[in-house]
């Protein structure tokens, strides 16, 4: 998946805050949680510089750590557990974004690029469907194929409760009416 990271990012993050302990939340700690899931939702990729600067393409840049799902899940471990010893309550909300978002993230590239699911234990490569490559520019094949599709609906979707959200509540993206009674 390659445009509808953010969108799909966008979608989860705004699922997550409707829940009962999430929409109660004062809005600066929801305007946080929300940058958190949207930054989480593309984080990974941003190996992908390290991938164009200094590697030699031999290996792609989701054989990276950044780009093992467990590796995430060691980092949440260690943040909540900072977050314990350092007594900082407000950390677990994001951290559970930034896990959040991540996963989401693995789960969307595993459509139609392989993810290593279990590295560092076990290096297959997990994929739902391959994309049949087509002549021409690469991208014609992900246009032409349902992930491609999948992507169109992601963007679409987020693109209108973004919409909606605002026309609703004259309010950047994530305003709640009960959040916004309390500002
Ligand atoms: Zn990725």
């Amino acid at each position: 998946m390659f445009l509808a990271h953010l969108p799909a990012g966008y979608l989860l993050a705004r699922g997550l805050l409707a829940l009962p302990g999430a929409s109660s939340l004062p809005l600066t700690q929801q305007r946080r949680l929300l940058i958190t899931g949207l930054i989480a939702s593309v984080l990974p990729d941003f190996d992908y510089l390290y991938f164009e600067l200094a590697t030699n393409h031999s290996i792609s840049h989701r054989a990276f750590p950044s780009h093992w799902p467990p590796s995430w899940l060691l980092i949440f471990f260690l943040v909540a557990v900072l977050a314990c010893v350092l007594r900082q309550r407000e950390w677990h909300g994001c951290n559970l974004f930034l896990l959040a978002g991540v996963q989401l993230h693995f789960m969307l590239d595993t459509i139609a690029g392989p993810i290593r699911w279990l590295a560092p234990f076990d290096h297959t490569r997990f994929t739902l469907f391959h994309v049949p490559r087509q002549p021409g520019w690469w991208v014609w094949s992900y246009a032409n194929h349902f992930s491609g599709w999948l992507e169109v609906a992601f963007i679409a979707t987020a693109l209108w409760l973004a919409w909606h959200t605002c026309r609703q509540h004259r309010h950047p993206v994530f305003v709640s009416n009960r959040i916004h009674s309390k500002e």
